[in-house]
């Protein structure tokens, strides 16, 4: 059995990454790494499914274990993907998602140079704004933090491996879903013992 891919999903806050990877869950051959972070919990955000809510002492002490395969900073937390998770996931034969900003994803390429990076792009500023708002469960001094880190990290797509405009969820979702269907024709991919040649 061949290890499972690793496939990084950024994009600004509120342009439906979220519900982009929730579609993709439904296939059956994917699973999400589950973040440690400092934020608080939103209402109804339950600990251990999205997040891993820990305090920024323990956060710390994880960074300096080594347990993250990336962490970052973002708007005031600390945000970060636990080392082991993914490489259970990957272990199992799943394909791994990590849903991370833009600093943990080039940690990440940097680290396992076989990711694969997807940015996701929301068809203008507006309409992000529109998105963050009608989800309401920010403030609107973080709203307009968010939308300020998305005008930084949109020219930083360039460097990813695929982007995929999120303007109509379904097209999204079968542009992922074709990345991941691409990338597991790479011959590193290939389970070849599974093949009968009858060499
Ligand atoms: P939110 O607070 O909206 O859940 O997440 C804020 C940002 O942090 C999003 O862009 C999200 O993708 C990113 N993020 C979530 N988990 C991680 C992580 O483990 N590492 C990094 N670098 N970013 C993360």
């Amino acid at each position: 059995m061949s290890k499972g891919l690793l496939i990084v999903l950024s994009g600004p806050s509120g342009c439906g990454k979220g519900t982009i990877v929730q579609e993709i869950l439904k296939d059956g051959d994917c699973a999400v790494s589950v973040s440690a972070t400092t934020r608080s919990p939103r209402e109804g955000e339950v600990d251990h499914v999205r997040y891993h809510f820990i305090t920024k002492e323990e956060f710390e002490r994880r960074i300096a274990h080594d347990g993250l395969l990336e962490y970052a900073e973002y708007c005031d937390n600390y945000y970060g993907t636990p080392r082991a998770e993914v490489e259970a996931i990957r272990a199992s034969g799943k394909h791994v998602i990590l849903e991370i900003e833009v600093q943990g994803a080039f940690q990440v390429r940097e680290r396992c140079p076989e990711a694969i990076l997807v940015f996701t792009i929301p068809p203008s500023i507006a309409e992000l704004r529109r998105r963050l708002e009608k989800r309401g469960t920010e403030s609107a001094e973080v709203v307009e933090k968010r939308i300020a880190r998305a005008q930084e990290e949109l020219p930083l797509a360039k460097h990813y491996d695929y982007v995929v405009l999120n303007d109509a969820l379904e097209d999204a979702v079968a542009d992922f879903r074709s990345i991941i269907r691409t990338e597991t024709m790479r011959p590193n991919q290939i389970d070849w013992n599974r093949l009968d040649w009858n060499l």
